[in-house]
């Protein structure tokens, strides 16, 4: 079968929602142009034309039970959805192979250069979801640097596959299209405080788009990855048993990692894991992801999501791995009664 590229571009768009998407858009080298490194397609495969990219939303019933630490199934969810939105890549991009076309699928996550001066470790992408997100009009933009849609807000997956069919690039959504009104409850809900005031500007292609600059990577990646996650008050937790104390500034954050990586990789991990190139063992559990969770596009129901998270008590864990929230006086009992060698593995 021969088709025109209208025709080619809308099976495709088809495709990726019959098999599950919720958004769909194509980016060509001309929508992208000028863009960021990690919008260069040609890095993926060369002599590409075009992308496809999509988002796979989250189970939204499991989201307000994890912000308020009742039931922490939305962590299955998101390892099951996101593997589910890599396969749809896999299978668009074998499909285009099947029909004359190149493609290569990029798996949602984990997938770094290995040209940068620490390889892997450096952990930049080879491709950015996000900005053929956000210039294809999958979503935009939020202050907090995710890619906010307009059905399911943040709580979605994206991932994409690059190739050589010529295809029909799909507009970035309007400026009055974007719910995001800065109300920050991401940054307020950030218990490293990860997320800044400051914007950065991106140009791609004819269209400008801007997001928060955030401080240190270390941050988010020690807390949303599950090796700490008490606030500096001592009220609020994310899903990690973790009580390192935190830092204010951004170096001291490398050397948290020291101490408090040693012990994540100790501790029993009884839940679903992904499966990280970079972190001891590769086991990897993100134990936070607040900040997308609670951007909805609904204002209220921000607002609900931000107090279940902030009144949802701390997390506190047995020797068996199982993890339950108590009150942060409770927590600091259950801490103390425990032998010197178990506090090691929760605090400094
Ligand atoms: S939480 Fe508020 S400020 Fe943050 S991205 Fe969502 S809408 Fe924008
Ligand atoms: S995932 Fe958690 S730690 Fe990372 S930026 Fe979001 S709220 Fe902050």
């Amino acid at each position: 079968m021969v088709y025109n590229n209208e025709e080619l571009s809308k099976i495709l768009k088809n495709m990726a929602i019959d098999l599950g998407a919720s958004h769909v858009g194509i980016v060509t080298q001309e929508t992208l142009k000028g863009g960021p490194p990690s919008t260069d397609l040609d890095s993926v495969l060369l002599g590409a034309k075009s992308a496809i990219v999509f988002a796979v939303p989250f189970d939204e019933k499991l989201i307000d039970p994890y912000l308020a630490k009742k039931d922490f199934s939305l962590n299955e969810n998101k390892i099951h959805n996101t593997t589910f939105a890599g396969g749809i890549s896999l299978e668009i991009a074998s499909f285009l192979d099947q029909i004359g076309y190149e493609a290569v699928p990029i798996a949602p996550n984990f997938v770094y250069r290995k040209d940068t001066p620490n390889g892997i470790r450096d952990r930049k992408p080879i491709i950015s979801h996000k900005y053929l997100a956000a210039a294809s009009g999958v979503g935009f933009f939020g202050h907090s640097g995710h890619i906010l849609t307009k059905k399911h807000g943040a709580a979605i997956v994206l991932s994409s596959l690059v190739t050589d069919a010529n295809l029909i690039a799909t507009d970035p959504m309007k400026k009055d299209e974007n719910y995001c009104d800065e109300c920050k409850l991401c940054k307020a809900s950030c218990i490293p405080n990860y997320i800044s005031d400051e914007k950065i500007k991106v140009n791609i292609g004819n269209n400008k788009f801007e997001y928060q600059i955030p401080k240190s990577h270390w941050r988010c990646i020690l807390v949303c990855g599950g090796a700490t996650g008490l606030d500096s008050s001592g009220k609020c937790s994310t899903w990690s048993p973790g009580r390192f104390t935190l830092p204010k500034k951004d170096k001291d954050f490398e050397k948290l990692r020291e101490k408090a990586m040693p012990a994540y990789v100790k501790r029993e991990k009884i839940d679903p894991v992904f499966y990280h190139p970079g972190v001891p063992e590769h086991k990897m559990q993100y134990t936070c992801s607040t900040c997308q969770f609670i951007c909805h596009p609904n204002k209220k129901t921000r607002i609900k999501r931000y107090n279940l998270f902030k009144k949802s008590g701390v997390i506190v864990e047995d020797e068996k791995g199982n993890r339950k929230a108590v009150s942060p006086d409770e927590a600091e009992k259950i801490i103390e009664k425990m032998p010197k060698d178990r506090q090691a593995l929760y605090t400094d």
